[in-house]
């Protein structure tokens, strides 16, 4: 009998002992689970990783194609894709809101940018973005409209967009208008806006207020938008540069470096310096997707 009650005590105590270790592991196992998912929405936050296309001119005619030419069929596929898989198209400055001023960002957010104000962009690009509700943004830069507006004739061929059509689309709500200097989308003698050999800060900082600037009260005069994002051309980048950029109102810059963009509301230095990926032809939209969204 007394071997029967120490058994069934002995029993009972091991049964308490496993349903106490088991459940410890359970709640530290819950304790875990929930610090994981604390820690995955506050980077989640912190974080948002944005893409960033770069495209240039398109043109039908395969002969012109190239790696700032693509075909519009292409870009179209380019697009479709990115609305299959759920992506959002994003203004530059929708991101500066995001970062600057609280607002939210889509879920999956792709930026499409068009650099040197091409018209054949308006003609192939602006009725589909439009008839499938997407954005995007338009670096012009200041020379080429004003020969274009010269022009007698208008060929999507070779023709940059006019301070009318700059104002048609900006007022279509369809593209953001950001500034790609007036003259200084050039290798000669200066590379871009890339500070020379020797140049001092100030002559360089007048340098850049006389062509960056004037483009900005050009846009603002002539097309009723004053752009906050700037696009380096050809991707030629000063340091020097930055305050200046910053001291016009420029909130964000545009870079070529062909890498993945990880834009966080703690750190505003992310919008000094937001990498883009070329589209080239000759390369399947699956193929430059799989380089575009790798994380
Ligand atoms: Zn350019």
């Amino acid at each position: 009998m007394y071997f029967c009650v120490k058994l069934k005590s002995f029993v009972f105590c091991l049964a308490l002992s496993l349903a106490a270790v088991c459940g410890g592991i359970f709640l530290a196992a819950r304790g875990f689970e929930s610090a994981a998912v604390t820690a995955a929405a506050n980077a989640a936050e912190e974080e948002v990783f944005l893409p960033v296309i770069m495209y240039h001119s398109l043109l039908k005619d395969p002969s012109r194609a190239g790696d700032y030419v693509l075909s519009p069929e292409v870009f179209k596929a380019d697009m479709q894709y990115l609305m299959d898989n759920g992506y959002t198209t994003v203004f530059i400055s929708d991101v500066v809101d995001y970062v600057e001023n609280g607002t939210e960002l889509p879920d999956k957010p792709v930026a499409v940018t068009f650099d040197d104000g091409y018209y054949n962009v308006m003609t192939y690009a602006y009725p589909f973005m439009k008839e499938n509700g997407l954005k995007g943004v338009m670096n012009v830069v200041g020379t080429y409209t004003d020969l274009s507006v010269e022009q007698d004739e208008h060929n999507p061929a070779y023709s940059s967009l006019t301070w009318d059509e700059i104002t048609e689309l900006y007022e279509s709500g369809v593209f953001e208008i950001g500034n790609h200097t007036y003259d200084m989308h050039s290798m000669e003698g200066r590379k871009g806006c890339k500070k020379l050999y020797g140049e001092s800060y100030e002559d360089y900082r007048k340098s850049m207020f006389d062509d960056v600037a004037m483009l900005q009260g050009m846009l603002r005069d002539k097309s009723g938008t004053t752009p906050v994002t700037f696009a380096y051309p050809f991707g030629y980048i000063s340091d020097e540069s930055v305050p200046i950029l910053h001291e016009m109102g420029f909130k964000a810059l545009l870079t070529c470096y062909e890498k993945p963009n990880y834009i966080s509301r703690e750190d505003t230095g992310c919008l000094l310096s937001i990498n883009r990926y070329n589209r080239p032809s000759g390369v399947s939209t699956e193929e430059f997707m799989k380089k575009l969204l790798r994380k």
